[in-house]
C-alpha cells in the first residue's frame, strides 16, 4: 500500500497509473503535479487525483512514492525542482521511454544518483496524450522494465515493483544500456519510420488522393505517427546513439531492397519478404498489441 503517491506529469502514463492504483485500492491519496492548472483541474474532475499543486516541490511534500511521468526533456528540471523536498523514506521513480538520459538527469540534479531512485519504463501506451486519454487497464498484463543501478536500494526497487504489479503489470529488470538498445529497435525505430513515411507522403503533390484511398495496411502502419511530437523529439535526442545505430542499419537494408527492385530481382524480394513473414509469424503471438511508445 502507498499512503501518498505524487505523480508529476498527470498525462496518459501518470494518469493511467493513478486510475489503476485507485481501482486496486492501493493508495490512500494521489497528488498530481504538472505545468498547466487547467489539465490538473481536468484530472481532479475525472477523479484521477485527489488534489494537485503546480509547484512540484509542494506536491511531493509528505509523499512516500513519487512518479515522474513528464517528457524526457523535462526530467532534469523536475528533479532539480524537487531536490531537498523529498522525505527520507520517499522512493522516486520515473516512466521515461529512454533510461540512460534519465539516470544522467538524476545525477546532475541530485549531485549523484540517489539510492532511492528506481528508473522505470512501462511498455504500454497509446498514440493519445493527456489525462483525458488515460485509462485504468493500460498496464494490465503489460510489461514494465525497471533498470535499477548497482547502488539502488533493493527495498526501493521492491516498492516500485509492487506498485506496478498492483496496476496489473508484469515487472522485469534489465541494465540501463541494454534497455536503451532494445527499445531503440523495438519502439523508437518503428515510430521514426511511421513519422517519416507519413511526412514523406504528405509532401507529395497528390497527397489528398493518397490519404483518401489509404488502405488498412497504411492505417495500421502509420497509427503511431499520431503520437506526441514533443515526446518523440525528446526520445530521439535522449537515445540518439542507439537510435542512430538502428537507423543506419535499417537504411542499409532498405537500400538492399531498393537494389533488388531496381534489378527486378524477384528471387531476392521473395527471399526478404519470406524471411520477414516467417519472423513475424513466429514472434507475432508474443507481441503486445495496441501500444504506441515501446
Ligand atoms: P502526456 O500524456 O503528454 O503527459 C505528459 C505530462 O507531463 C502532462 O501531465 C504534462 O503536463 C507534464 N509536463 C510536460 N512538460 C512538463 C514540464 N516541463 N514540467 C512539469 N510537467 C510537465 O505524455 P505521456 O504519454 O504520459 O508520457 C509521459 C512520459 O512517459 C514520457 O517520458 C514518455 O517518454 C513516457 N512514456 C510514454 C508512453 C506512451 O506511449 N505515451 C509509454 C511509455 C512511457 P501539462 O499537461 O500540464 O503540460
Amino acid at each position: 500500500m502507498i499512503d501518498r503517491l505524487c505523480i508529476i506529469g498527470t498525462g496518459l502514463i501518470g494518469g493511467s497509473l493513478a486510475r489503476a492504483l485507485r481501482a486496486a485500492g492501493y493508495c490512500r491519496e494521489i497528488v498530481g503535479s504538472g505545468r498547466s492548472a487547467q489539465h490538473l483541474q481536468q484530472a481532479l474532475q475525472l477523479g484521477v487525483i485527489d488534489r494537485y499543486d503546480t509547484d512540484p516541490a509542494q506536491a511531493v511534500a509528505g509523499a512516500d512514492m513519487v512518479l515522474v511521468a513528464v517528457p524526457l526533456g523535462a526530467m532534469e528540471p523536475v528533479f532539480a525542482a524537487i531536490r531537498g523536498h523529498l522525505g527520507t523514506d520517499t522512493v522516486l521513480t520515473d516512466a521515461g521511454s529512454a533510461k540512460a538520459s534519465v539516470v544522467a538527469a538524476a545525477r546532475t540534479a541530485f549531485g549523484e544518483v540517489p539510492k532511492w531512485f528506481v528508473p522505470g519504463h512501462p511498455i504500454a501506451g497509446t498514440e493519445q496524450s493527456g489525462v483525458g486519454a488515460s485509462f485504468a487497464d493500460l498496464y494490465r498484463g503489460r510489461c514494465v522494465i525497471l533498470t535499477p543501478l548497482p547502488g539502488t536500494d533493493p527495498q526501493a526497487s521492491a516498492r516500485v515493483r509492487a506498485m506496478w504489479e498492483a496496476a496489473g503489470a508484469q515487472v522485469v529488470e534489465m541494465g540501463v544500456a541494454h534497455h536503451d538498445e532494445v527499445l531503440a529497435a523495438t519502439s523508437h525505430l518503428p515510430h521514426i519510420l511511421a513519422f517519416t513515411l507519413v511526412e514523406s507522403l504528405a509532401r507529395l503533390q497528390d497527397k489528398q488522393e493518397i490519404f483518401d484511398y489509404a488502405a488498412g495496411g497504411f492505417r495500421d502502419f502509420t497509427r503511431i505517427a499520431s503520437s506526441d511530437p514533443v515526446m518523440w523529439r525528446d526520445i530521439c535526442l535522449a537515445n540518439a546513439d542507439a537510435v542512430q545505430d538502428m537507423i543506419e542499419r535499417f537504411v542499409g537494408d532498405l537500400l538492399a531492397l531498393d537494389h533488388a527492385v531496381a534489378a527486378r530481382d524477384g528471387e531476392r524480394l521473395l527471399d526478404i519478404f519470406s524471411r520477414a513473414k516467417a519472423a513475424r509469424d513466429a514472434f507475432g503471438d508474443g507481441l503486445q498489441a495496441g501500444e504506441s511508445d515501446e
